[in-house]
């Protein structure tokens, strides 16, 4: 058993925990519900996908660091509508001010531009 990946967000463990799935490596998540039992959580508590096979280390996390490096599909930045910053479009809230991100994000016809 080794440990590939460990991190605070749970659906991003969660996923990579599904490549490894398709591409067929026995892996499985340690502390997967261990966030809730205190509020202050430490990396000891984040959620670890883990390889069952040692042998399999190397393959996983090939495979996982062509994900985490790749570029966001959609990583168009956005503006925020409440404070007007420009948010990375990886973020699903405003970096400034926490507002979440609105459905239009590109208007290519922008009215008042004088
Ligand atoms: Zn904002």
């Amino acid at each position: 058993m080794r440990e590939v990946f460990v991190n605070q967000d749970h659906a991003r463990v969660g996923f990579y925990k599904s490549v490894l799935d398709d591409a067929g490596i026995p892996n499985f998540i340690r502390n997967q519900y261990a966030n809730n039992i205190t509020e202050m959580p430490s990396a000891v508590f984040f959620p670890a996908l883990c390889v069952v096979n040692d042998d399999d280390y190397d393959r996983a996390m090939h495979i996982l660091g062509e994900i985490y490096y790749a570029p966001p599909s959609q990583a168009a930045e956005w503006r925020c509508p409440c404070c007007n910053e420009e948010v990375p479009g990886n973020f699903d809230s405003c970096w400034n001010c926490g507002a979440l991100r609105t459905v239009s994000t590109v208007n290519s016809d922008e009215p008042g531009n004088t």
